[in-house]
């Protein structure tokens, strides 16, 4: 699929607009449109309903090492400096960027790409951000102007077999940036903190600087005791959150990819050290699966396992559900959700402070005068597991937990295994990307015939019913003979149930063509044989297949194809 064709519908049918775009649009930041808010709400609402309201806290589901409860919460997206601080946002999220002295532009270090060349005896990087099937001629057309050769004189041109990256070159002299004109004008990789400052309140000074989240998974974090205390769920059990997220990427690019403003569907999963092998096994399956049930094809679907030096030392497995989104160069991937088995970094950072990565076990960072670099809030995040303690305590002998903590006063956790700090597993999904993969798979072209039985190509949309923006059209055959009113009637019984588009204007073929290109599963056909016997006929956008239906029966027939 070419990505310009999916980029045009989505303009065209309403699905993504350039933000500000009267203004000449704002880079890395996308409005959704008529038909895109309705795909995204779908993705959200599903990705909900399938981890949360819909979750049976009493059954064990396939897979999963018992049952477990699920809840939801909805932060703010400013939080209290010290969130980021303790989190290690504020020192660590960072990327390496690079900046061009003639076009005064930023790149991301690790995203410009380009190809040796050489020419009149020079040899050159040639860069550029062009998408993965435009690179070569963007490339060709930059070292052209750069040697001053013409169009017919290419073959001058040697090319080296593979494309690279930035940090692949050793000597940036030789160097020509995306764009720039003249060679050697990136300057040295520096690091750049992605969080986008804010100033809170109308004093303004630095202490008043605050940071739009970058994740939403913190205010989970911050919010865990508040949960404890005020609901009764018990570990196992796990807090979601949908909710926009903001990072000053670099270089934002790839459409929807990678956005400097978007919506993240997290869930933080609190569980017994012990048992979070597995339950990290579990969430991994899991969300891989509600990706191919929505129709993400396996084959441009993938489940990567982090290999072992990929991982923090504190995490036992860490994976990422990859996409293979067209715009990437062939057999390259781009991650859609990362599952991380985040042992209890997050809970203890928030309780004593921020810890130091690389040491094992963690300890806290200390700054020059021994103190904790960045303190945090010194409230206890344990959690105690009452129920268990209650069932071996007349065994133990023993009359109270104090008495059990006093017992093993010289371990490093006296109260373990039933007071501890909860380990985490983290399923952190985008939801931006998702509808973009979902964007991406469901385009489609074939060839139907038409009025005229003549072969036309068809643009179509295969969204998966429980994501597609429109359900069901409804299509009087004409205009006459009362066919409109009983379809008008059709689509009133069918609005209040999900959302259905009503057309009568135009040619039946064309009309059904317009549906197919914003993948209307359903079209509900009102005709002659409707006067008389009270059934429709419906067409089904994948098979083409057209059967009849009674009238009454239109709501319960598209119905069980949701859900
Ligand atoms: P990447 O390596 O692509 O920058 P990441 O590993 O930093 O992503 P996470 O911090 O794990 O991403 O965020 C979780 C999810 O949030 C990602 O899997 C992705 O779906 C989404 N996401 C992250 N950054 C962006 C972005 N700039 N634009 C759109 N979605 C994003």
């Amino acid at each position: 699929m070419e990505m310009e064709k999916l980029v045009a519908l989505c303009k065209r049918r309403g699905f993504l607009f350039q933000s500000s775009e009267i203004y000449g649009g704002l880079n890395g930041f996308w409005d959704y449109g008529p038909l895109g808010v309705e795909l995204k709400r779908n993705i959200k609402e599903a990705w909900w309903r399938d981890m949360v309201i819909g979750h049976d806290d009493l059954s064990t589901p396939v897979g999963a090492p018992g049952s477990y409860e699920m809840t939801g919460l909805d932060c703010t997206i400013i939080m209290h400096p010290q969130v980021w601080k303790c989190s290690g946002h504020y020192d660590l999220f960072q990327d390496s960027m690079v900046e061009c002295r003639e076009s005064k532009r930023r790149y991301r270090y690790d995203q410009v790409r380009g190809r040796w060349v050489e020419a009149k005896q020079e040899r050159i990087f040639v860069t550029t951000l062009a998408e993965a099937d435009h690179e070569e001629e963007d490339t060709t057309t930059r070292a052209l102007r750069y040697f001053k050769l013409r169009s017919k004189q290419t073959d001058q041109l040697n090319w080296a077999e593979n494309f690279e990256t930035l940090p692949e070159v050793d000597d940036l002299s030789r160097v020509l940036g995306p764009d720039a004109k003249t060679l050697g004008t990136l300057g040295e990789p520096r690091n750049f903190n992605l969080m986008f400052e804010t100033i809170v309140g109308a004093l303004g000074g630095e202490k008043d600087k605050a940071f739009l989240r970058p994740e939403t998974a913190q205010g989970i974090f911050v919010n865990f005791k508040n949960v404890c205390d005020s609901t009764r769920v018990k570990v196992p059990f796990g807090i979601a959150q949908i909710g926009k997220s903001f990072r000053n990427e670099i270089t934002p690019r790839n459409f929807t990819f990678r956005s400097r403003e978007f919506e993240q569907m997290e869930i933080e999963f609190f569980c017994h050290p012990d048992a979070s092998p597995d339950w990290y096994q579990y969430w991994r399956d899991r969300r891989m699966k509600w990706y191919e049930d929505l129709g993400l094809s396996s084959e441009r679907l993938r489940l990567r396992e982090h290999d072992a030096d990929e991982l923090s030392h504190y995490s036992t497995g860490t994976a990422d559900i990859e996409y293979a989104f067209p715009f990437l160069p062939e057999g390259e991937f781009g991650e859609l959700e990362g599952i991380a088995h985040r042992g209890d970094f997050d809970l203890r950072s928030h309780m004593e402070g921020k810890l130091d990565e690389t040491t094992n076990p963690l300890q806290i960072e200390l700054g020059a005068d021994g103190q904790p670099k960045w303190r945090g809030s010194g409230k206890d995040l344990t959690y105690f597991d009452a129920d268990s303690f209650d069932q071996v305590k007349e065994d133990l002998g023993l009359r109270s937990f104090k008495q059990y903590v006093a017992g093993r006063s010289e371990q490093a956790n006296p109260g373990y295994p039933f007071q501890f700090i909860p380990h985490v597993i983290e399923p952190s999904a985008g939801a931006d990307r998702a509808a973009l993969a979902f964007l991406c798979e469901a385009y489609d072209e074939d060839k139907q015939p038409d009025e005229k039985g003549k072969m036309q190509t068809r643009t179509v949309m295969r969204f998966h019913p429980r994501v597609a923006p429109i359900k069901c059209a409804v299509l009087p055959l004409v205009r006459k003979d009362g066919m409109p009113e009983i379809a008008r009637d059709i689509y009133r019984a069918i609005k209040p149930q999900f959302p259905v588009f009503y057309d009568e204007k135009g040619a039946i073929g064309r009309r059904y063509r317009r549906q197919d290109e914003v993948g209307t599963p359903f079209c509900i056909t009102v005709d002659g044989d409707t006067l008389k016997d009270k059934t429709v006929t419906i067409r089904h956008r994948d098979t083409l297949e057209q059967s009849r239906i009674n009238i009454d029966d239109c709501v319960d027939d598209i119905r069980k194809h949701l859900e």
